[in-house]
């Protein structure tokens, strides 16, 4: 292995949907890119919305992908010349993408992710806070409430025209759903199980 082990870091660019991680990731991507780096940038292939073989953001700016459906395929396609891996929609990866992300940052890669850090009910997302915690870089950004305009920091799935129910399964490919961005006030679960928490005054 000739690069240093101290070249290798993860950063991890968090938030609801529409905050512009994708955004940012391709940003990140394009300036090292620039520095001449040697880059791979790798998708969940299930996350079909807009390309195969592309992460293109909301706003479409775009750069190619690959589409992987396991962790491990990621070592196919880097090799020791490789200098950043890139990572779009990590959430929707198994957990085992974290022992893949360990390995190459302790092997010098610089590994830069982006997914959500809640899902649709607000509570974190799968494996995301344990990725969030080894992470020498996080940034947390906000979308734009649809409903007053305030910085939203949640995502909301709308089923049917009506807000999502709390059991209802976290990832639903292919449903009839959507999603918006929303503030903490204007984000809406039903049946949300909670503990009778009383003001003392
Ligand atoms: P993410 O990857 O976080 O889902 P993207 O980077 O793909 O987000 O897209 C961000 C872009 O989405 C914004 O620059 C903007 O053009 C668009 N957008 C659509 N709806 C919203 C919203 N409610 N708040 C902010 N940006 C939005
Ligand atoms: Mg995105
Ligand atoms: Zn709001």
């Amino acid at each position: 292995m000739a690069k240093s082990y101290k070249n290798g870091g993860i950063e991890v660019i968090t938030g609801p949907m529409f905050a512009g991680k994708t955004e940012e990731l391709l940003r990140r991507v394009r300036r090292l890119q620039f520095a001449k780096k040697n880059i791979v940038v790798f998708k969940p292939a299930l996350d079909d919305r807009y390309a195969l073989n592309e992460v293109v953001s909301h706003d479409k700016s775009r750069t190619k992908s690959v589409n992987i459906v396991s962790p491990s395929e990621i070592f196919t396609h880097i090799d020791e010349h490789t200098d950043v891996v890139a990572i779009d929609e990590i959430q929707f990866l198994t957990e085992d993408v974290l022992e893949v992300v360990e390995f190459m940052v302790n092997h010098g890669i610089l590994v830069i992710v982006s997914g959500l850090d809640t899902d649709f009910r607000g509570e974190p997302f799968t494996f995301m806070p344990k990725l969030l915690a080894k992470a020498e870089n996080v940034l947390k950004l906000s979308a734009v409430c649809v409903k007053c305009g305030a910085p939203a920091t949640k995502t909301q799935r709308i089923v049917d025209g009506k807000p999502a129910k709390y059991h209802d399964p976290i990832v639903l490919i292919g449903a009839s759903e959507s999603y918006e961005a929303r503030c903490r006030s204007c984000h809406k679960v039903y049946y949300k199980p909670k503990l009778k928490l009383e003001l003392p005054w």
